[in-house]
């Protein structure tokens, strides 16, 4: 079992299938992009589905969430997909994507057994969606989300930060929408994780004000059928439910506590926590012939290093060196 010296056990393993990515979301990346992983630098997909087995078979890992940079831009993802499905026992699988080639993607995705999606949608505005991630893509999201919802990837569930004075007027509207097409919507605190730096506290809108401004069009309640447990979203209840709205508050109220996840990134590393500042390479380590048993060693000391938490309050937090696109968010 992954168990930190905190008694906490990962089972939720997020996987970056690259660092590359088709938008620049502005609480991601810059305009220009990144210096993107050398090719010869990302694990193939014989050696993801090798360390996802891993995970799996030995280290108790139940849920695997793929997810970059821009997973859909993988050729090899359906493939990636199908032979995770295969293993024993099999885990649950998911993708946190933008959307963009989801409409040709949904259907063999669910086909090779891919259980649900995330697609991050943060504005219903074509141009404000132009601004905040710098490429006019708006529609092949839309496009995106209605494939998922036809190849049956329900319930589908929908992502969206909100920047002060970009989209934060949108939180109604986004839900509104969200209800009527029957999607699950999840507002994200933005974190300090872009590779700009750019992250101020006064900056983020917090789970706080996003709950006033819902609270201004819709009666919340707070969903007390499925406890919180791990997930890091708090859920309501809309106008009395069944529909459901979340907010994540990873900053405000983070839920470091009770998290079961690590994270794999596209070049091979773990990392314990979005925040850590050390990893260990299991890529180096896979390529000199480690057996599977080494591997999933080094793997049980890396997650026993886990601290207790993120410590974005703390004077002394450092953001990690890598930004959310190249971790795995
Ligand atoms: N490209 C895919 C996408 O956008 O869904 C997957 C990777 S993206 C890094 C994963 C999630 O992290 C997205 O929902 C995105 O909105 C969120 N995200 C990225 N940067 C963030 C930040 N600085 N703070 C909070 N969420 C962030
Ligand atoms: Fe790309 Fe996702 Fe980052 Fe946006 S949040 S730039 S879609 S990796």
């Amino acid at each position: 079992m992954l168990r930190d010296s905190f008694g906490r056990v990962a089972t939720d393993l997020r996987v970056s299938l690259t660092d590359k990515c088709n938008l620049r979301c502005t609480y991601c990346m810059p305009p220009e992009g990144l210096d993107w992983l050398p090719n010869a630098q990302l694990l193939t997909a014989d050696e993801i589905v090798r360390l996802v087995t891993i995970g799996v078979e030995r280290l108790g890992i139940t849920e695997v969430r793929y997810t970059g940079g821009e997973p859909l831009i993988r050729r090899e993802l359906v493939d990636i997909v199908a032979r995770t499905a295969a293993l024993t026992p099999r885990p649950q699988i998911s993708l946190t994507t933008n959307g963009i080639g989801l409409a040709r993607l949904a259907e063999p995705l669910a086909a090779a057994g891919l259980d649900r999606v995330n697609v991050s949608l943060d504005t219903l505005d074509p141009d404000t969606f132009k601004r905040l991630a710098y490429r006019d893509r708006h529609a092949d999201v839309i496009a995106g989300l209605a494939a998922a919802d036809e190849a049956g990837l329900r319930p589908v569930k929908v992502n969206a930060v909100l920047m002060r004075d970009l989209n934060d007027h949108e939180a109604v509207p986004l839900l509104r929408w969200c209800l009527d097409q029957g999607y699950e919507l999840r507002f994200i605190e933005q974190m300090p994780l872009d590779a700009q730096h750019g992250w101020t506290r006064e900056g983020m809108v917090t789970a706080d004000e996003i709950l006033d401004r819902l609270s201004s069009a819709f009666d919340l309640t707070v969903d007390d059928i499925e406890e919180r447990g791990s997930a890091p979203a708090e859920r309501f209840l809309v106008d009395g439910g069944p529909a459901r709205v979340g907010v994540i508050g990873s900053v405000t109220r983070p839920f470091c506590g009770s998290c079961d996840r690590v994270r794999l990134t596209a070049d091979g590393q773990v990392r314990n926590c979005l925040f850590a500042t050390e990893e260990s390479d299991l890529k180096t380590r896979m390529r000199a012939g480690a057996s599977d048993e080494e591997l999933a060693e080094r793997w049980v000391a890396a997650v026993a290093r886990k601290r207790a938490g993120h410590g974005i309050d703390d004077p002394s937090f450092l953001q990690p060196a890598r930004p959310m696109s190249a971790i795995g968010g």
